[in-house]
């Protein structure tokens, strides 16, 4: 068979080893895997033994449960998950985790699939591209529960739920055995038949496995695998009124999709003991192929100013202290694409951040570096000023000519890699008055100030160089004009322009040519780096000017963004144009992506 592994992944970002990696590599070296075969789709033993050698050499997954939108923790997931598959020859799954019928919803299954996509992986191979879901193996977790049910190794628990708890144990306290431990498989097997045929009261019994109640690790002290819920579940309707625990469900999962490496977060490490125990039994049996796969924890990701829990980030939604999961204020992966982040960017962070065994935060500035590190090359420069005030030149009319637009171009991009086409130039125009940023104006100049004041000259980026003459107030004082004189002669790139010397050079846009825009000046949505952290409540470090929203004026080619197309405002950071509200206006909408320097709490 030709080499079937779909090339159409991520393009790569220098890599590091890690102890990930570590892994997949001793394992190919040793060809722990090397003896498996696959059968073109997920399934037993049986399936599998009659397929071909698995021309995968690794099997990864990214199994997400369907009850909300992913954040910036799944990307991490997702990064690795689909980047080691890549790197190694091998595939990585797309699998909903979709065993819990109350949560789920197709709404999510739908923006899963887009997120990763967007953040450039497939998961689909020769004729198979859809995205597996575990409820697709209900037949065969029910089969492998009847399979330990008559090995002995399961058993039907009718104690109440608190029986239950209190005979668990704890910490220093060995479990109690239920008093429904000592039936026959042939009773237990009565039972859980009636169970799945609708004959018990939801949460009246549950399925366990029996192990060992007096374990140390709590995990193993008899956990349940299979509970009755009367819900309709959106892939399986109601032919189900029983359904499988997570951590009953995972691992045989895995197993039927051959998955030889699963990666998870590091609060699944006491649950591998059971995770290996269960399908240990299940191989035995006969019912899955070996060699089974392997859990291998990793640290989540933390990330200040940043809450990444699915719930947190709906209460946020639900309670309206933002506009929807999609607000660019959100961590959520469709929150983030409507900042201005890139596919690339978040690749990038993931790739930096890199893993590890131990918890810890990672800056939110690291994030925004790699934006900014991904914008500075491709985003198409223009100038926009932010608070505007009017300047005029006075004495344009005379030595311009009255009325005079005079054009003038700038390169869309500094500098292209060798041999690019670089962008066509950005084309506008300069006449008697320009808006200029307030902030480039003072009456009278702090120390060091470069920008303008009476008798001091700056270059208009782009255009003229300008002598300021001094500004006019309104009757509150404010001022409404900032007075200059233009120099002759001064236009940038024509001969003998750089004559006039200048210590700064400031942004503008023309009065003529400029057209207004609505831009969102986003900030951290939480004022606490640790926001939910040792039980805080969110909600009270929710930072009150996280948005602002300015009309700003833009040059011409800014005008007609479409959304989703990112610009460096120069001087003041990157925006992405978002999609215009036509019921509030038809002005183009910038959001604010990250500013050009790193320079919170500075
Ligand atoms: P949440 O707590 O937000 O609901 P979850 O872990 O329940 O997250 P799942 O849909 O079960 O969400 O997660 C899918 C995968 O993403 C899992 O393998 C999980 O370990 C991983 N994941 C979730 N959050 C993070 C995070 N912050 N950092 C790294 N991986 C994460
Ligand atoms: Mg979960």
């Amino acid at each position: 068979m030709s080499n079937p592994i779909p090339a159409n992944n991520a393009p790569e970002t220098p890599k590091t080893s890690n102890f990930l990696r570590q892994i997949i590599e001793k394992d190919l070296a040793e060809g722990t895997y090397a003896t498996r075969r696959w059968a073109g789709s997920p399934g037993d033993a049986a399936h599998h033994a009659a397929g071909a050698p698995d021309p995968a050499k690794i099997r990864t997954r990214f199994p997400p449960e369907p009850n909300g939108y992913l954040h910036i923790g799944h990307a991490k997931s997702i990064c690795i998950n689909f980047g080691l598959a890549r790197d190694y020859g091998g595939v990585c799954h797309l699998r909903f985790d979709d065993t819990n019928p109350e949560k789920e919803d197709t709404e999510y299954v739908n923006s899963i699939i887009d997120a990763v996509k967007w953040l450039g992986f497939d998961w689909s191979q020769p004729g198979n591209d859809k995205p597996y879901q575990a409820s697709d193996y209900f037949d065969f977790m029910y089969r492998a529960a009847v399979h330990l049910i008559e090995t002995g190794y399961a058993y039907v628990d009718e104690q109440t739920a608190e029986q239950m708890r209190i005979n668990r144990g704890d910490f220093g306290k060995p479990g109690i055995d239920s008093p429904f431990r000592g039936r026959t498989p042939a009773e237990n097997l009565a039972r859980f038949t009636d169970m799945r045929d609708g004959k018990f009261e939801d949460g009246s019994m549950v399925l366990r496995a029996k192990l060992d109640m007096a374990s140390p690790n709590i995990n193993l002290r008899d956990p349940a695998i299979y509970r009755i819920r009367r819900a309709t579940h959106h892939n399986t309707g109601d032919t189900w009124c029983i359904y499988p625990m997570y951590a009953y469900a995972h691992p045989i999962e895995d197993a039927l999709e051959q998955i030889t490496h699963s990666f998870c977060t590091l609060e699944f490490e006491d649950q591998r003991p059971w995770y290996d125990w269960l399908l240990q039994r299940l191989i035995e049996g006969g019912l899955l192929s070996a060699p089974p796969p392997r859990q291998t924890e990793f640290a989540r990701l933390n990330l200040t100013y940043v809450i990444t829990s699915k719930r947190k980030l709906a209460q946020l939604v639900y309670d309206h202290k933002v506009n929807g999961w999609d607000d660019p204020r959100m961590p959520t992966i469709v929150g983030l694409r409507r900042r201005g982040y890139t596919p690339e960017s978040i690749q990038l962070f993931a790739e930096r951040i890199g893993v590890t065994k131990s918890d810890s935060w990672i800056d939110y500035s690291t994030l925004e570096g790699c934006l900014r590190e991904d914008l500075e090359a491709k985003a198409h420069r223009g100038m926009a000023v932010l608070n505007p005030v009017k300047l005029i030149m006075t004495n344009w009319d005379d030595v311009m000519g009255a009325g005079h637009l005079e054009p003038c171009t700038q390169p869309a991009l500094p500098h292209v890699a060798e041999g690019t086409e670089p962008p066509p130039p950005r084309h506008f125009t300069i006449g008697k008055e320009v808006w200029i940023d307030r902030e480039d104006f003072e009456e009278v100049p702090p120390k060091g100030y470069k920008r303008l004041f009476p008798g001091n000259k700056v270059r208009l980026k782009g255009g003229y160089v300008i002598e300021c003459t001094g500004c006019i107030k309104d009757i509150d004082g404010v001022i409404t004009d900032v007075l200059a004189t233009v120099v002759p002669d001064t236009k940038s790139g024509t001969p003998g322009s750089e004559t006039v010397k200048v210590k700064a050079a400031i942004t503008w846009v023309g009065v003529a040519d400029g057209q207004p825009a609505e831009v969102r000046m986003y900030d951290r949505l939480f004022s606490d780096a640790q926001p939910d952290a040792g039980g805080k409540d969110f909600i009270e470090s929710l930072n009150p000017n996280s948005l602002k929203v300015v009309t700003a004026i833009v040059e011409p080619s800014l005008a007609n963004a479409l959304p989703d197309q990112k610009f460096q405002f120069e001087r003041h950071g990157y925006f992405v144009a978002d999609r215009v509200d036509h019921v509030t206006g038809s002005k183009p909408v910038f959001n604010l992506a990250v500013g050009l320097k790193d320079s919170w709490g500075k």
